[in-house]
């Protein structure tokens, strides 16, 4: 790990199991009892707003209710550690990474805690419940929804993930699944242009096979092992 600069971290629902928050595809392929098509699309918005809008709304209480796991804390010490370039890019819609104190990331799939205007397309900070119908403070539409981004819809700062996967020496993807595009090819963008790719996952994913190495087993034991690895133990002892 030497010669690394440049970090790119993708990180899926599995970075938040152990905090207690389910992932998408659990042994019953749901999400909290709901099918993905139900919750996840901009359909299920138009067909029954009620149910997309509690849904996320159960989300978002729920998070007073977890905090991070040593996983989240050990990417929080490599951002503060790290003098290269790094991004951690989360697929994760709660809020763990930067309440560990992580700084330099993305929520590409968008955040529980932030509320999207239909009508003008500004967002908000969000703490609340948010009931279909509730007033944008911009434009003053009754057009808020949860800014999740749904199946179909573009993910968040694309052109910022694509530069530093440009610039990537190293690509680690943790806890994600490698099915949901265009997260799953990342791992093919950064490895064209000569990134060294690592996944960590507690099963090997749909993906695997796009990674020079694979590492086996929970998120809060290989997480912490890697920053020890790339800092040279001093971000996290
Ligand atoms: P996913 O549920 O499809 O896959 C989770 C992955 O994590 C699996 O590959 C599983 O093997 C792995 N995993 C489970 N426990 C682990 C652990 N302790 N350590 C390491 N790996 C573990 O999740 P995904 O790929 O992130 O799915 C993408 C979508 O799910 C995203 O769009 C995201 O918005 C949504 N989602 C977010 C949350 C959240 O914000 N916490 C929760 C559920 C789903
Ligand atoms: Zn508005």
């Amino acid at each position: 790990m030497a010669d690394i600069r440049n970090i790119v971290i993708l990180t899926g629902a599995g970075v938040s199991a152990e905090s207690g928050l389910a992932t998408f595809r659990g042994p019953d392929g749901l999400w909290e009892g709901h099918r993905v098509e139900d919750v996840c699309t901009p359909e299920a918005l138009v067909h029954d707003p009620m149910m997309v809008h509690r849904f996320y709304d159960e989300r978002r209480a729920k998070l007073a209710l977890v905090k991070p796991n040593a996983a989240h804390a050990a990417l929080a010490a490599l951002d503060r550690a790290w003098p290269g370039a790094l991004l951690v890019v989360t697929q994760n819609v709660d809020d763990l990474h930067e309440r560990a104190g992580s700084k330099r990331l993305i929520h590409m799939h968008g955040e529980l805690k932030s509320a999207l205007c239909a009508a003008c397309g500004s967002t908000a900070a969000w703490q609340a419940a948010l009931p279909p119908g509730s007033k944008c403070a911009g434009c003053g539409q009754p057009k808020l929804r949860p800014a999740i981004v749904f199946f179909g819809e573009m993910p968040y700062e694309m052109d910022v993930i694509e530069a530093a996967l440009d610039e990537a020496d190293l690509f680690v993807s943790i806890g994600t699944s490698g099915v949901v595009y265009p997260a799953a090819g990342f791992v093919q963008i950064a490895r064209a242009r000569g990134a060294r790719t690592l996944e960590l996952n507690l099963d090997r994913s749909a993906g695997r096979s796009y990674f020079q190495e694979c590492r086996v087993g929970p998120a809060s034991l290989l997480v912490p092992e890697l920053v020890r690895e790339l800092t040279g133990r001093q971000a996290i002892d």
